[in-house]
């Protein structure tokens, strides 16, 4: 469904869009999963099981086991025995062969990972497709291609793997989070013990099939499932030497204190409130284009996502006014649909505080604006949102809100657009918009942001670092700086 009826737009020959659904077939869903422990699928010890469900439909997907303290346990000591075993052992040249066969077979299941990874957590299809899935091979090829190589890769001539890595990922890229934890971890020869978000198990589980089909050597990855208590188990557990954890800055400070004075490695991949800065003399229809890309994309379910717009005084009227024109455009509706650009929230609790948060920017004075727009009756919804009259004291311009929600702040100098950029308790990204490359390098050098974008935005590539400041986290993912957290100092 697009956001306005098309007999309303401006210019008369609107396109009519056909529904273009992808086949949910194609998904081969079982109707229940067990754990992925050593090798093989298996029932849990204390046998609890949840529902994962559609977040367009509301309708059941499957039921997934909760794994317990002792299923933890098991899944922490096949992966030691493989350490101790066959992978720690094994040369670089030999895992490499491993990595670039998941990736191939990543490849070659791509369409069915994009419609599990659609239909478990609401994103269109067109972005599971083009996006997650690609770049998750993308995952698997790089660090297959430095597993020979460690000793050239500035860590040492001799670099060693830390061991057993318990990792614990979030729900809005469930497979891609997958890949960016397990590719780095195999190519340093680490096991790992995998703990996928509740809300979206199903895609971590066709990747054990694939590791199965791979015939990766039993013990090596382990996926269990279940929800925070079962990451606060895994995390805990004597038996992990290295934890890596992706998610909120509110669960990764529990996670801090829990590792804290023990042998345990840490890295932390938190939360952002980016700033996407754009000055009068930058290209507004590639911006307006960026700023869409920046927020919208993933329903902004993403930790780096441009929430919050910077724009140069003289021109922020004209952007604004662009921005709407083109949110009208935006089709929100059946993830499924080939053409739909905004899906479903993925949960109705991350509805609930995107309302939340949203009714705060009203009730805090800025003015709340979305294109017009029927969201459907089942499944859980929110449209894309922009506020103007933002200031930075308002909660919608300090608290990230991991929803389609835009706050416009506006600007006169570079130095005032330094010092609102940088006035937020996160440090993960940022974005600068200028026809001016020297504006570009001065503005990126003061922004306390793990990455910058210019003139583009939420752009990904297994080769480069990512990963943030202050409160959102420490460590990096990504390009030779993600080996250095797999590996002893
Ligand atoms: P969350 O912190 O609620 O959950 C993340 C994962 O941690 C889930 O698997 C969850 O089951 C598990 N978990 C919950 N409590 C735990 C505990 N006490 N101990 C161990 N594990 C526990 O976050 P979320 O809502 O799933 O994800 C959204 C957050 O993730 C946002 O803040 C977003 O910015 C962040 N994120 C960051 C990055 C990054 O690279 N910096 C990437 C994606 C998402």
């Amino acid at each position: 469904m697009a956001l306005e009826p098309e007999s309303t737009r401006s210019g008369a020959h609107a396109f009519n869009y056909s529904p273009a659904p992808e086949s949910r077939a194609v998904a081969r869903l079982r109707t229940s999963y067990g754990l992925f422990i050593d090798g093989g699928f298996v029932e849990s010890i204390g046998g609890a099981t949840f529902k994962t469900v559609n977040p367009s439909s509301e309708e059941v997907l499957a039921e997934v086991t909760s794994a317990g303290p002792g299923d933890v346990a098991r899944a922490v000591a096949a992966a030691r025995r493989a350490f101790e075993g066959p992978w720690g052992v094994m040369s670089g040249r030999e895992r490499a062969k491993y990595l670039y066969r998941i990736a191939r077979l990543i490849q070659e299941r791509s369409r069915e990972l994009a419609v599990v990874e659609t239909l478990d957590n609401g994103k269109p299809i067109r972005e599971s497709r083009d996006v997650d899935v690609p770049l998750a091979a993308a995952h698997f090829f790089y660090y297959a291609g430095w597993a020979d190589k460690l000793e050239h890769a500035g860590f040492g001539p001799s670099p060693r793997a830390l061991g057993v890595a318990g990792q614990v990922i979030p729900w809005n890229f469930p497979l891609l989070m997958a890949a960016w934890k397990l590719a780095p971890a195999l190519a340093t020869g680490n096991t790992c013990v995998l703990k996928p978000a509740e809300t979206t198990p199903l895609s971590a589980l066709v990747l054990a099939d694939i590791l199965q089909q791979a015939e990766l050597p039993e013990g090596v990855v382990n996926i269990l499932t279940g929800d925070g208590a079962t990451g606060a188990a895994l995390v805990a557990h004597d038996g992990v030497d290295k934890v890596a954890f992706t998610g909120s800055t509110e669960v990764g400070r529990r996670i801090a204190e829990i590792v804290a004075g023990t042998h345990k490695h840490l890295t932390l991949e938190l939360g952002g409130k980016a700033a996407n800065i754009v000055f009068a003399d930058a290209p507004l229809d590639q911006a307006v284009e960026g700023i869409v890309n920046g927020i919208f994309f993933n329903q902004g379910h993403v930790c780096c996502a441009g929430s919050r717009l910077l724009v140069e005084e003289s021109v922020a009227s004209t952007v604004v006014a662009m921005l709407k024109r083109r949110l009208a455009t935006l089709r929100l509706g059946d993830p499924m649909d080939k053409n739909t650009d905004i899906g479903a929230i993925n949960s109705a609790e991350q509805l609930g505080r995107i309302v939340a948060l949203a009714d705060a920017g009203e009730d805090e004075g800025a003015e709340r604006w979305s294109p017009p727009c029927t969201l459907p009756e089942k499944g859980w919804w929110f449209p894309p949102t922009v506020f103007t009259d933002v200031s930075p004291s308002h909660r919608i311009a300090r608290e990230e809100i991991f929803g389609p929600v835009l706050s416009v702040l506006t600007f006169r100098t570079p130095d005032e657009a330094i010092e609102k950029a940088n006035n937020t308790t996160y440090g993960l990204s940022a974005g600068v918009w200028t026809e001016k490359g020297s504006r570009i390098l001065a503005m990126a050098s003061r922004l306390r942001a793990g990455v910058v974008w210019a003139n583009t935005f939420n752009r990904f590539d297994p080769a480069s670092p990512f990963g943030g400041f202050k409160e959102s986290g420490f460590g990096r993912e990504g390009g030779r700086q993600g080996l250095g957290a797999y590996l002893d100092d």
